[in-house]
């Protein structure tokens, strides 16, 4: 009972995470639609449902736009979905390391804009430079992330595969 399931918002963006439990809740009460189920059966409030994966709102959520999130490890990995931004390669939290795109020791600073995840061999290989000097390109250029789906927090090797598709938003 106690698996997790995504959450979907009406619009199909990923919002968060819940227990079984929750999800069936929502589900009876009509508050959200199956998306995804395991062909197992549970029982619940007296009726066998199918075990869900994953759910979609029926209403949709608004998001708040200018939400100010605190630029902390976990947030940042969690933006560049552990792929450290130089190399492209997936690593677990303790392979993985905090760059500043600009060094500190040149005025770069602690921005989400300056702030990449990298593994601890890229950013020992750039060192004290600039993506330029150190020929190193960046995967894509560091921004303020409008929100951090709480499944990005999720390390993709601790996803359910059956939530993939909807995370990446590749169908
Ligand atoms: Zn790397």
């Amino acid at each position: 009972m106690n698996a997790e399931v995504l959450v979907l918002n009406a619009s199909y963006e990923p919002l968060h995470v819940v227990s079984t439990r929750r999800a069936i809740l929502l589900l009876l009460k009509e508050k959200a639609e199956l998306v995804e189920a395991t062909d197992q059966y549970i029982r619940a409030a007296s009726a066998a449902f199918p075990r869900p994966l994953v759910i979609r709102l029926r209403q949709y959520i608004k998001l708040p736009r200018n939400l100010s999130l605190p630029l902390t490890r976990r947030l940042v990995y969690a933006r560049d979905q552990y792929t450290c931004q130089y190399c492209g390669g997936h690593f677990s939290a303790a392979n993985l390391t905090l760059d500043h795109v600009i060094p500190k020791s040149r005025g770069g600073r602690k921005t989400w804009e300056n702030i990449v995840t990298a593994c601890k061999r890229c950013n020992q290989i750039k060192g004290n430079r600039t993506p330029e000097e150190a020929h190193m390109r960046l995967r894509r250029p560091p921004y303020r992330p409008r929100y951090v789906a709480l499944v990005w927090l999720k390390s993709p090797e601790r996803r359910p595969s059956a939530w993939e598709k909807y995370i990446t938003g590749k169908y």
